[in-house]
């Protein structure tokens, strides 16, 4: 209460001031007691609440979600659901594949393992004023618990030769960690072209190569691969990264948003 009466008596003040003889000093200061409250008011705006989406991750036993007012916490033993050459051959998900049509498909040596990895990414993502590079390794992670693992391959390797190495839903193994570089057809050809896929580190979302029933090309987004616009989940809009056909894939020059952080 007695602030509320020293805002009023500014207020007063400052308008008796006006009136009575035109001191233009007297109206900065009745600006600088309300403007705090209405800053805060138009920051609340701005945040979109991700954690909405946190049902989304349906391979239970592979990927949980949880969240708290700060962070959205995604723990990942990165088992695709689905059959791959890079199961190991006891494995009920195991399934030999071999592409006849491409004279250079071959089968990377690894295969595939539970990973230990725990994601925290924003709740509230919002835009970095400077966009930091993707990592080497995992970028993002997938409904299904598989990442996501940028354009590049490891140091001495070319990415365009490793697309002869994918399996049967376009992932490969590094070592035993199964990952996914392009469209990751068994979540496209299962939830739809246009379906949310999964978040990358920074919280933003990823979807995949079909919006409003068009398809999104390289030309449609921004450097880091995304843009802002309405989508399924969040009708009102949000900047989200989109699966292209052509380089570079998921991500373009980094993250757009501020990146959080992940453990293995
Ligand atoms: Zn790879
Ligand atoms: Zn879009």
């Amino acid at each position: 209460m007695k602030k509320l009466n020293f805002k009023l008596v500014v207020y007063a003040f400052s308008i008796l001031m006006l009136m009575a003889c035109g001191d233009d000093d007297s109206v900065p200061a009745m600006d600088d007691v309300e403007g705090d409250e209405i800053d805060d008011d138009e920051s609340e705006v701005d945040q979109i609440d991700i954690s909405t989406l946190a049902a989304k991750f349906y391979n239970t036993e592979a990927v949980s979600v949880a969240f708290d007012d700060t962070w959205v916490t995604i723990t990942s033993s990165n088992l695709p659901d689905h059959k791959s050459m890079y199961y190991p051959m006891n494995d009920p998900l195991y399934e030999a594949y071999d592409e006849p049509n491409n004279p250079d498909f071959k089968k990377n040596p690894g295969e595939i393992g539970a990973q230990n990895y725990v994601f925290k990414i924003p709740r509230y993502p919002s835009e970095a004023t400077n966009k930091e590079s993707t990592p080497m390794g995992p970028m993002g992670v997938s409904i299904n618990s598989v990442v996501f693992f940028n354009q590049e391959a490891a140091p001495g390797d070319d990415i365009l030769e490793e697309l002869n190495t994918f399996d049967q839903f376009e992932g490969h193994p590094a070592g035993d960690a199964y990952h996914y570089h392009i469209e990751p057809i068994w979540l496209t050809e299962n939830k739809g072209s246009d379906a949310f896929l999964g978040f990358l580190l920074d919280g933003f979302p990823v979807y995949g190569p079909m919006e409003n029933g068009k398809t999104i090309t390289n030309d449609d987004l921004d450097d880091y691969h995304g843009h802002t616009s309405a989508t399924a989940d969040f009708p009102d809009g949000i900047y989200h990264y989109h699966i292209t056909e052509d380089l570079p894939w998921i991500n373009g020059d980094g993250f757009f948003g501020v990146a959080g952080t992940i453990t293995q």
